[in-house]
């Protein structure tokens, strides 16, 4: 008999994790919240590293798709300071293969697959000693058993109060996100100021980011510390706190707060925002660090569920890998018996490493969100190859 095993939620990490396995010829029953695969937007690009991301698609047999369909260029990076004078402009080689960028809906899609999503499942409950084994709550009242359940659920995880009473707390940087479209069309400027990757403007305890995605769309991160309670007086136009992506409904008022915030800096910067079509309010959260837990039989988690931490290129790379390891862990157990070994020493590994992880992203918000900028670029000059 096959352990029966769920994986909840369907990002990079539970994707990565269903696909190996699918590719061991393990069943996985794959559970997702979303009702649908395109029921929201996907979100920005992200770029996967050698050898992290990319050694989960090799793991999954994708690596080749995803080579066709990642863009090397993304690669590009350039700061700015906020007069708009250019400090640094690194330009990747042609073949440069480290770190190239994909949309996060192409990188769903290549994950999925062959994949049986079950959409419109969302979990609300894991209780891991059950006669039949772990027993899943869903929200419509239903409920399943399984001999493994692998909490993919992200950062508000339903499945990580059954091994870990942890929560994210806030980190003090909020993000506030837009978009343009048809940039190389409609922004002429604004797509040569992006160029073929991202750009960044560091100024006093704030920051914007802009990230060239596939066909012409550009994200845009207004990036500030602000404390979540005062940032989310609705007289401040911002919402309230909801924690995790929430649309700003007052499009004028939001955009008004944010030129005021970034008052002084250069025009063609403050263009970004001038042309946002739409605002999301991200406050970026994160877990204890490190964030471990007394292993629980019959549940683990992975990814942001896991170790959620400050967005600084790492956490989906993270998720991806972890999601392979542990499906290969599993496919290698000799036996049901040994399952729980498995995932045992998987735990151990991902602990070490996400710690690490967590540790130098949260010290790199630190810098790049700081009261002083020049540790912004002082940290980009240290991580960028010259
Ligand atoms: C602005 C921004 C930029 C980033 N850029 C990068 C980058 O360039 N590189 C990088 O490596 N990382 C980046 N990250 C981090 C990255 O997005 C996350 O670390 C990554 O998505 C984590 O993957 P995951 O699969 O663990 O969780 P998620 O991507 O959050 O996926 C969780 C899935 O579980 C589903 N789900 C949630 N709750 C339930 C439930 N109760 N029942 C069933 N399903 C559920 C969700 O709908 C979702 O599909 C960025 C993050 C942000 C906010």
């Amino acid at each position: 008999m096959r352990p029966r095993i769920a994986v909840i939620g369907s990002g990079p990490a539970g994707l990565a994790c269903a696909r190996v396995l699918h590719r061991h010829g393990h069943p996985v029953t794959v559970l997702e919240r979303d009702p649908a695969r395109d029921a929201r937007p996907a979100g920005g690009t992200l770029d996967l590293h050698e050898g992290m991301g990319q050694l989960a698609l090799e793991k999954a047999g994708v690596l080749a798709e995803f080579q066709a369909l990642s863009r090397p260029e993304g690669q590009a990076m350039r700061i700015l300071d906020t007069d708009g004078t250019v400090l640094r402009d690194w330009q990747p080689r042609p073949d440069d293969r480290a770190n190239p960028e994909i949309d996060r809906g192409q990188l769903r899609d290549l994950l999925l697959g062959p994949l049986h999503v079950q959409w419109g499942r969302g979990v609300t409950e894991v209780v891991p000693e059950s006669r039949e084994g772990v027993l899943v709550r869903f929200a419509d009242g239903r409920q399943e058993t399984f001999d493994l359940v692998i909490g993919a659920d992200g950062a508000w995880s339903r499945v990580r109060p059954a091994v870990s009473s942890a929560t994210p707390q806030y980190t003090g940087v909020t993000l506030v996100e837009t978009s343009l479209d048809d940039v190389d069309t409609r922004h002429p400027d604004l797509a040569r100021l992006v160029g073929d990757g991202s750009v960044a403007v560091y100024g006093v305890n704030r920051a914007l980011v802009a990230q060239r995605n596939s066909g012409g769309h550009v994200k845009v991160y207004a990036q500030f510390r602000v404390d979540l309670d005062r940032h989310t007086d609705p007289d401040r136009h911002m919402g309230p706190d909801q924690r995790t992506g929430l649309d700003l409904p007052d499009v004028e008022a939001v955009r008004s707060r944010l030129l005021a915030l970034f008052d002084g800096w250069a025009a063609p910067v403050l263009d970004l925002l001038r042309h946002g079509t739409a605002f999301v309010h991200r406050p970026l959260y994160a877990l204890p660090v490190p964030h471990t837990w007394t292993h629980v039989p019959g549940v683990t988690l992975l990814g942001d569920a896991a170790h959620l931490m400050p967005p600084l290129g790492v956490g989906a790379n993270l998720a991806m890998l972890e999601g392979a390891e542990l499906a290969e862990s599993i496919a290698a157990a000799p036996g049901p018996g040994d399952l729980d070994e498995a995932v045992r020493a998987f735990e151990t590994q991902m602990w070490a490493r996400a710690g690490r992880w967590a540790s130098i992203t949260t010290a790199g918000l630190e810098r790049l969100v700081s009261p002083d900028p020049s540790e912004a670029l002082a940290l980009f000059d240290e991580v960028q190859p010259s």
